[in-house]
């Protein structure tokens, strides 16, 4: 599904990836951790081409990303997205959140794009929101429906860049638990997130990060029971 090869990113001087090494199958559930500054985001967004990367090879969902930015739209309509602090456009209603890609990008006409958004919302458990403007819904709420709005454009992967560190507490639960079922259905996602128990639920593999390279993963157990390499214990130690 993914396939990352030598991925290089630099931001003017500064080396933001190094050499990263990285295949996701379909399917598969990667949790991606680390301290703050380590590339987590950088990383995931030059899988969706938001960055572009400038040495090594990126094949997503069959697409050769080149390092100049090309096929930026191909890429958007096979990988969704789910952001911190959510994204949504504020000055559309909920529903119409949802409609928006696929009519514009995909070309669904407006009758399919509802359908699908309604159903969707409905996935998210929150359909009465409809017609809501953004604004007028919790945390937990808004970023349900931007994850309801990346599945109306039925992408072959989702990634999630901490989804839920911008929420309240009470309102992480109901976003780890979307994202639960998401995983349940066989979804292949990408979660940029600390929050390990949902790394121990769902992760087929738990991936550390430390100053723009992979230092450690390993399947949820190990890494969390057995983790190899100092600064992997040193961040446990950290956020556990
Ligand atoms: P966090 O946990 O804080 O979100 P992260 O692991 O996601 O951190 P990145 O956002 O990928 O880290 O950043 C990696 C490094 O690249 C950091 O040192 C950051 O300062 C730098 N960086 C990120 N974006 C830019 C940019 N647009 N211009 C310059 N430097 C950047
Ligand atoms: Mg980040």
């Amino acid at each position: 599904m993914i396939e990352g090869t030598n991925i290089s990113k630099w931001y003017g001087a500064f080396r933001a990836l190094a050499d990263v090494n990285l295949t996701v199958r379909k399917g598969e559930r990667i949790v991606i951790c680390g301290p703050s500054g380590s590339g987590k985001s950088t990383l995931i967004r030059c899988f969706n081409r938001l960055e572009a990367h400038q040495k090594g090879e990126i094949t997503v969902n069959g697409i050769r990303l080149h390092n100049k930015m090309r096929n930026v739209t191909e890429i958007r309509k096979n990988v969704g997205m789910v952001f911190q602090h959510f994204n949504l456009f504020p000055h559309m209603t909920v529903l119409m959140n949802c409609m928006a890609g696929p009519m514009w990008i995909k070309g669904v006409p407006e009758a399919e794009a509802k359908k699908t958004a309604l159903k969707f919302l409905e996935r998210v458990r929150i359909p009465e929101q409809a017609n809501k403007y953004p604004v007028q819904l919790s945390g937990g709420q808004q970023q349900r429906v931007a994850i309801a709005r990346s599945l109306c454009m039925e992408p072959a992967v989702m990634l999630f860049d901490e989804p839920t560190s911008a929420l309240d507490p009470e309102m992480v639960s109901e976003v780890l638990e979307t994202m639960t079922g998401l995983a349940r259905d066989g979804m292949t996602m990408v979660c940029v997130t600390h929050e390990m128990g949902f790394a121990r639920a769902v992760a087929d593999r738990v991936i550390f990060m430390d100053l723009g390279q992979i230092i450690e993963e390993g399947k949820p157990d190990d890494f969390f029971t057995n983790p190899q390499h100092e600064r992997t214990k040193l961040f446990l130690s950290q956020i556990l």
